[in-house]
């Protein structure tokens, strides 16, 4: 007996999802789907082993490329057409590391240690209770994340600055501090080319746009209040240099 327990959970402890659930017996899958979408998963459903790579798109190379857009796979052991331990192998073989957690009907210690061989990450046997799905599945994105770190974002770093583009941040010698979207701008543009000279005029039509109807002089205003957020002495600059009959120069 399948048995539906109460699994809402207000602790986000993993980044939400993509789950494929791959099983051939309908209250089964349906019950896993809806309890997993209810997790806020977002769940996709096969019901037999060739639907699965069906859903995964073969591609003229022969590889199956959807399997990679899945942050996880619930996979039933015994399917029609395709079996779960096959399907596993070749999700495996095509060197796609999306945890596993397979499903059997049978207790036995064989299937367990086979599935695990085949490359599954994680086993559970029917029936098992929503609750302890859920659970099995976090551990399994969060184990997974944890040994694929994402890439952190590009940061543009120059001596003690430190720009964060995507989160608009910059920190000065380890404090951050308050920009307007203007001098965030101009930041970003100078520590992206150091040393490069810009002139006001390149400055105006990179940060102000060609629509721009004031004068340099409020390219100069703006270094002036950036220098005061950026320098140790404002009046005698380390990163803001000016590059007298030119313009500007960071670094
Ligand atoms: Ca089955």
């Amino acid at each position: 007996m399948l048995t539906l327990e109460a699994t809402r959970s207000h602790q986000q402890d993993v980044r939400l999802g993509r789950v494929l659930v791959v099983e051939d017996e309908e209250l089964i899958r349906e019950t896993v789907a809806l309890a997993l979408s209810e997790e806020g998963y977002e769940v996709l459903t096969a019901e037999d082993g060739r639907s699965a790579l069906d859903l995964a798109c073969k591609s003229e190379e022969g590889g199956y490329p959807e399997f990679s857009s899945l942050d996880l796979i619930i996979l039933d052991l015994m399917l029609p057409y395709v079996n779960g331990l096959d399907l596993c192998r070749l999700i495996r073989h095509e060197g796609n590391s999306v945890p596993i957690l397979m499903l059997s009907a049978k207790g036995s210690e064989t299937d367990r240690v086979v599935g695990l061989e085949v490359g599954a990450d994680d086993y559970l046997t029917k029936p098992f209770g929503m609750r302890e799905l859920i659970a099995r599945c976090r551990a399994l994105l969060r184990r997974h994340r944890h040994a694929h770190p994402q890439p952190e974002e590009t940061t543009l770093k120059f001596q003690d600055i430190i720009l964060y583009p995507q989160e608009c941040r910059v920190t000065v010698r380890g404090e951050e501090i308050s920009l307007s979207p203007k001098e965030f701008r101009i930041l970003e543009l100078f520590m992206s080319h150091p040393r490069r000279v810009w002139s006001r005029e390149q400055l105006i039509e990179r940060v102000w746009g060609p629509d721009f109807m004031g004068d340099s002089k409020t390219v100069d205003v703006h270094i002036r209040w950036l220098r005061e957020k950026l320098e140790v002495d404002p009046s005698h600059p380390e990163y803001l240099m000016t590059v007298r009959g030119f313009g500007y120069r960071f670094g």
